[in-house]
Formats: structure tokens, C-alpha cells, sequence
């Protein structure tokens, strides 16, 4: 049992869930609010790769969670015309028994995960948020925009790249920036042959698709877009035909049947990383708070969900709230700024068209450095 005996998350996403799950684990009192009085997540789904198989399993959700998500092992890389350059063998860290990866739609991870938290007797307050925050040796008071208040030994801001909490504690220091890329995503029944993440690459682009249930997949692709252009959302289906017309195989194939703009989830690439101590006193960021990046490794979530089970862990080992935090950031700084740097850095080589940027290379380190224990 922890002496910190309530805390309050700021943020109902992956992060925020996963942390109110982590630390009800530990007994903890857990307030969450969530700023969207509709609790919705966006379209599409997200890659899961091996270490949050692993966390999934440390947060006591995993059959749950598998039961949602498509399993499978493999990455298969292809060419822009999509014939195989190279497998890359999943490593199944959560044991033998368990996939390596998993695709799951963002729909049924935050079902698992807000069902979980709930059940495990977090506090959830929809529609409002943090209207101040007042710091003491003790606490910190809490004011909420709908005019309550409450007092807690701990706040955890996990409200993601445009975090208020993050403005509190940083001012201006740290505020989002474009990429110069954007993503562009659509649902699609299974292929037969989409039983692992397909992942098609090139100096003149790239696309993936990605198995979330026995009949549904989606592919995703990233294209330049300077200026951060605003489009038009009935023009989305046509754009994303433009942005994959150079690639073929089952891409090209697929490529007649986005027809329904409606259904095209595009999103500029934004990315912030607090390159400092990510908590001042009693108030502590993680996730995309403290450090969103672009998708190109596919590890945001997993990020975030690690974070999330760190803290839990370092709030209950003992020393002042100060020595646990700094372990917390310790066993997260430099690995999320691995990931936060090597994501970027994936997406500048793909705007510079970078024949020799060695994207296999980088795959395959980034999952040996995220196969190590957290
Ligand atoms: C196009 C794209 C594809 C991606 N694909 C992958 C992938 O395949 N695998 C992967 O691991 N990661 C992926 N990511 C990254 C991943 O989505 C994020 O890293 C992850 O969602 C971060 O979780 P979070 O909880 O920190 O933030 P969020 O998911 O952004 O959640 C923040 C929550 O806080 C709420 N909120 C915001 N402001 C406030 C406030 N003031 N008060 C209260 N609540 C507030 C929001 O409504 C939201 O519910 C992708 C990201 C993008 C953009």
C-alpha cells in the first residue's frame, strides 16, 4: 500500500487509462477527468507492437485485451510495388503462449481499457477539466472548470500533445510542432493475405496495412503536405487516392475503393518533447503530454502505456515523492526520447526522398531496444 493514496489524471486517452488501471493496482484512489463530455476515440486503429503485449499483460488486461485486438507475429516488409523484402520475427515477450504484435481498432482498446479502470473503481468525471492547480509540501488543490474542487498527493497530466497541464507547469516552453507530414487512414474488410502488418516502403513513399479483426484492416500512408494545408472533407477520399497512386501490389489494388470521404481519417503529424524533468513538485506529465511523436515506429501508445506502469510501480517503492519521480524519469527519458527522435527522424528521411535511409535497420533496432525490460 502507497502513501500516496490519491491521485488525479488529467486525460481519459491510453495514457490517462492505462495509469488510472496501474495505479488502482497499488490501491490507489484515482479521480480521472476527461475534457470531452462524449467519451468517443477517433477511427481507425492503432499497432501494438511486442512490449505492450508484455505491459498489457503487467496491467492484468491482457485476455481481455486480445480478445478485442488481432493477433499476430510478423512484420513483413515490400516494396512500393509489394513484393517481400524482408520478415521480421515477432518476439513474443509476454510468453510463449501470447501473440508478438496485436492491430486493434481504438474503439475496443479504449472500451477495454475505460471498462477496466471503471471496474476497478476509478472515478471518472466527463466534460470538465482542471481550472487551477495550487501546489503545497503536502498536496495540491485542485479547482475544476465545472467549479468543484479536490485535493491530491499526485496529479498526472495525460492530456496528450496540447496539454493544459503542460502549459501549467512549462508556459510556452514546449507547444506542439508540424512535421511537415501528415497520415492519411481507411477501414477496409480483411485481405486474406493482411494476417500480419504489411508495410510497404520506398524513397517515394509508403503505406501499410494492418489486420484489426478477422474482418477488418486499414491502411495507412504518409505523404508531404507542406504548409499544413486545411482540405476540404469532401475532397479527402480523392487526396488519399493522389498520395498512393505511385504504389502497387494489394495497395494499388485497394486504392479505387476509397470512395467515402467521410470515412478518411487524415491528421498532420505534431510533435513536442519535454526535454527536462517531465514534473514539477506533485504534478507530473506523461504520454503525449510529455513527449507525442510521429507514427512511423508505431510506439506512441506504447509510450505512453509504459509510462503509465512505471509510475505505478516507482509510487510504491519507497524514498519522497521527489527521489520516486526522478526514478520514474530515469527509467523513461531516454528510452522515450529514442523512440520521440528515431520516429522523426523517419519521417525527415521519407520528405527527402532518402534512398539509403536504412528504415529495415532502424525497425529492427527499435524493437531489440523496446524487447529490453522497462
Ligand atoms: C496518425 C497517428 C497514428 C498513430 N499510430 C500509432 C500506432 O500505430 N501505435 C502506437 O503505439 N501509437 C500510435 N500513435 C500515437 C498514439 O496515438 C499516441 O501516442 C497516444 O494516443 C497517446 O496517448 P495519450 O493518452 O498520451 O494521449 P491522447 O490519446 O491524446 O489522450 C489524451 C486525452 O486527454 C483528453 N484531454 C485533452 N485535453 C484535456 C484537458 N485539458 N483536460 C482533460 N482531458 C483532456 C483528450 O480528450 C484525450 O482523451 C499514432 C498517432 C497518430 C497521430
Amino acid at each position: 500500500m502507497s502513501d500516496i493514496s490519491k491521485v488525479l489524471i488529467v486525460g481519459g486517452g491510453i495514457g490517462g487509462l492505462c495509469a488510472a488501471i496501474a495505479l488502482r493496482r497499488q490501491g490507489i484512489s484515482v479521480d480521472l477527468v476527461e475534457i470531452k463530455s462524449e467519451w468517443t476515440v477517433y477511427g481507425v486503429g492503432i499497432i501494438q507492437q511486442s512490449n505492450v503485449v508484455r505491459e498489457m499483460a503487467r496491467l492484468g488486461v491482457l485476455d481481455h485485451y486480445l480478445d478485442a485486438a488481432y493477433a499476430f507475429d510478423d512484420v513483413g516488409i515490400y516494396d512500393l510495388q509489394g513484393n517481400a523484402r524482408v520478415r521480421i520475427p515477432g518476439q513474443r515477450l509476454a510468453g510463449p503462449e501470447y501473440p508478438a504484435n496485436v492491430g486493434i481498432s481504438r474503439l475496443a482498446l479504449h472500451q477495454v481499457l475505460s471498462g477496466t479502470a471503471i471496474e476497478l473503481g476509478a472515478e471518472v468525471r466527463l466534460g470538465i477539466t482542471v481550472e487551477t492547480l495550487e501546489q503545497d509540501a503536502d498536496g495540491v488543490d485542485v479547482v475544476f472548470t465545472d467549479g468543484s474542487h479536490g485535493r491530491y498527493e499526485l496529479v498526472v497530466g495525460a492530456d496528450g500533445v496540447y496539454s493544459k497541464i503542460r502549459g501549467m507547469l512549462f508556459g510556452d516552453t514546449y507547444t506542439p510542432r508540424f512535421t511537415g507530414q501528415a497520415v492519411w487512414r481507411y477501414n477496409f474488410p480483411r485481405h486474406p493475405s493482411i494476417d500480419h502488418l504489411a508495410s510497404y516502403t520506398g524513397a517515394e513513399g509508403n503505406a501499410g496495412l494492418v489486420p484489426l479483426a478477422d474482418n477488418l484492416m486499414y491502411m495507412f500512408s504518409t505523404s508531404h503536405e507542406p504548409g499544413n494545408p486545411w482540405y476540404e472533407p469532401e475532397q479527402l477520399a480523392e487526396l488519399m487516392r493522389d498520395r498512393i497512386k505511385h504504389i502497387g501490389g494489394l495497395v494499388g489494388e485497394l486504392r479505387e475503393q476509397i470512395t467515402d470521404s467521410g470515412q478518411v481519417v487524415y491528421k498532420p503529424m505534431e510533435v513536442v518533447f519535454v526535454d527536462e524533468p517531465w514534473f514539477k513538485g506533485r504534478v507530473l506529465l506523461i504520454g503525449d503530454a510529455a513527449h507525442a511523436t510521429t507514427p512511423h515506429l508505431g510506439q506512441g501508445a506504447g509510450m505512453a502505456i509504459e509510462d503509465a506502469l512505471v509510475l505505478s510501480l516507482e509510487l510504491v517503492s519507497g524514498g519522497s515523492l521527489d527521489e520516486r519521480l526522478e526514478r520514474f524519469m530515469a527509467r523513461r527519458f531516454e528510452r522515450c526520447k529514442y523512440i520521440s527522435g528515431n520516429s522523426i527522424l523517419a519521417g525527415e528521411r521519407e520528405m527527402a526522398h532518402d534512398a539509403s535511409f536504412d528504415r529495415i535497420g532502424l525497425t529492427k533496432a527499435m524493437l531489440a531496444r523496446t524487447a529490453e525490460p522497462i
